[in-house]
């Protein structure tokens, strides 16, 4: 599949983008209240969401990023993910704020928190995704945040990428098949 920019559709603006995170940023306001929180974006695809997300954010915070990947082609994941590059503070006694763009088959996430949960006795671990695909879920795996469910389409935009492009755009879009 190919997608040109002409092609698509918007399937959240930048208005509702907008609106449903400090939605969500108020809860975590909320939520952790005061206590210190470690902000893990996993690049590339969450890198607009979580700077987003995290000027809604008011307790003290760090921020880090990490990188995964997974084989697949431009538009399906393969189910193997990679560490490319996992370079992380120390996280014991930390609360740990996973922020990724989208939960498809899960298997990303699960990777994540086994991850976490080998590696660091945090004081807690949320995972937090823009968008839940849940549909195509093969894990057993929910988000603690998300901002959107989607159907069983390949979206792109504000991070979301078409082999490597339209991460650029404010909006998330789709192409429709015909
Ligand atoms: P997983 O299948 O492991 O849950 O998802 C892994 C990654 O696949 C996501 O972080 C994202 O980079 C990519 N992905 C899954 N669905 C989509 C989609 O609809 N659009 C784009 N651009 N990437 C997706």
């Amino acid at each position: 599949m190919e997608i040109k920019i002409e092609e698509l559709k918007v399937l959240f603006s930048e208005e509702q983008i907008q609106t449903r995170i400090k939605e969500l940023a108020q809860e975590m306001n909320s939520f952790y209240a005061g206590e210190e929180v470690i902000a893990v974006c996993v690049l590339k695809g969450a890198v607009m969401f979580a700077v987003d997300l995290v000027k809604n954010l008011d307790m003290p915070l760090k921020m880090e990023f990490i990188r995964l990947s997974s084989y697949g082609s431009s538009t399906s994941t393969s189910g193997k993910v990679n560490a490319v590059d996992i370079k992380l503070p120390d996280l014991n006694g930390k609360n740990v704020l996973i922020i990724e763009d989208i939960v498809d088959t899960g298997l990303t996430a699960k990777f994540l928190l086994d991850f976490m949960h080998c590696n660091f006795n945090a004081k807690s671990i949320k995972f937090c995704s823009l968008l839940d695909k849940k549909i195509t879920r093969k894990v057993d795996i929910e988000p603690d945040y998300y901002g959107f469910d989607v159907d069983d389409k390949f979206v792109v935009g504000y991070g979301l990428d078409y082999d490597g492009y339209y991460r650029n755009l404010k909006y998330i879009g789709y192409k429709e098949l015909s």
